[in-house]
């Protein structure tokens, strides 16, 4: 088995990783940065969105497992101190895949993908734009910006901005408002919608100084960029489960604390 570790720097996430190397090599598996089949993370979720960025052309070949240093970690299954368990799940080669869609974003020839959100985003002056959904007008938003997550992201920025938490089998997209103006001249949904999986939303107007986030990344648009297109992509991300994490228990141990 072809295999990476891809690793936060700090000293606990880097010890790990090699407890982690050195059993690996013992099970024969071999090292290929470049076409690995199957990619460990360590560190959080923010590791985990780093490394399927780097593979993201290579996905269909490539299968994740995230191991947790201390962050939130939300979708990691394993901490740092259970390499041992990991190892012996290895050899076992009990395991499911799980497969995620991405979102993607097409801008004139350019297609972005996020494992989290999509977000297209203007802190200096008021966005503005027709949103249509498959192809039907919706509303006018005047706004910071607007996010478009998946079930995966939802507890992420999706939920810092009151979008819904969503379990993780529900196929769908989340659209949100990032401080809408509301009153008695401007008005739109100014809640989250949650749409069906396959929707296309189409948003059309002027995207000057605004930027499209996609996970971690993002990329300032053009000015003469007046349309854009958001749909849940045929494209997907693996992950390795050979264990079953409840996601209410994720829930609990990420978010409550009693
Ligand atoms: P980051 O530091 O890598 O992530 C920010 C926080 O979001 C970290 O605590 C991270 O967990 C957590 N996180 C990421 N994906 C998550 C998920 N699916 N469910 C629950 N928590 C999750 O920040 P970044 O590099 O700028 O962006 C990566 C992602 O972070 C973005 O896709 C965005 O969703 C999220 N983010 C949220 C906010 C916000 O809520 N205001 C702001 C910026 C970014 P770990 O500690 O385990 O890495
Ligand atoms: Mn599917």
């Amino acid at each position: 088995m072809r295999y990476f570790i891809f690793s936060k720097n700090d000293k606990r996430s880097s010890e790990a990783k090699k407890i982690l190397n050195d059993n690996l090599l013992k099970l024969e598996f071999e090292e290929d940065e470049n076409n690995p089949e199957l990619v460990f993370t360590i560190g959080g979720d923010g590791t985990l969105l780093r490394a399927i960025h780097k593979y993201i052309y290579k996905l269909e070949q490539v299968s994740f497992i995230g191991i947790h240093s201390g962050k939130l970690g939300f979708y990691c299954d394993y901490t740092i101190d259970e390499i041992d368990a990991l190892v012996d799940d290895l050899k076992r080669q009990d395991y499911k895949i799980e497969k995620i869609h991405l979102l993607q974003a097409q801008v004139e020839n350019e297609i972005y993908y996020g494992l989290n959100e999509i977000r297209i985003e203007s802190p200096f002056t008021t966005f503005r734009c027709l949103i249509k959904i498959d192809n039907q007008n919706f509303e006018h938003f005047r706004g910071n910006g607007l996010n478009f997550a998946t079930t995966f992201g939802s507890t992420a920025y999706n939920r810092s901005l009151g979008g819904p938490v969503i379990e993780n089998n529900l196929e769908c997209i989340v659209m949100q408002e990032v401080a809408g103006i509301n009153h008695n001249i401007y008005h739109s949904l100014n809640s989250p919608l949650v749409l069906e999986k396959s929707h296309q939303i189409t948003l059309e107007g002027s995207f000057k100084r605004a930027v499209i986030g996609f996970d971690h990344r993002y990329h300032e648009l053009n000015d003469d960029v007046n349309s854009l297109t958001i749909l849940l992509s045929e494209r997907c991300v693996q992950f390795i489960r050979m264990r079953q994490v409840a996601y209410f228990e994720r829930l609990k141990r990420s978010f409550i604390t009693d």
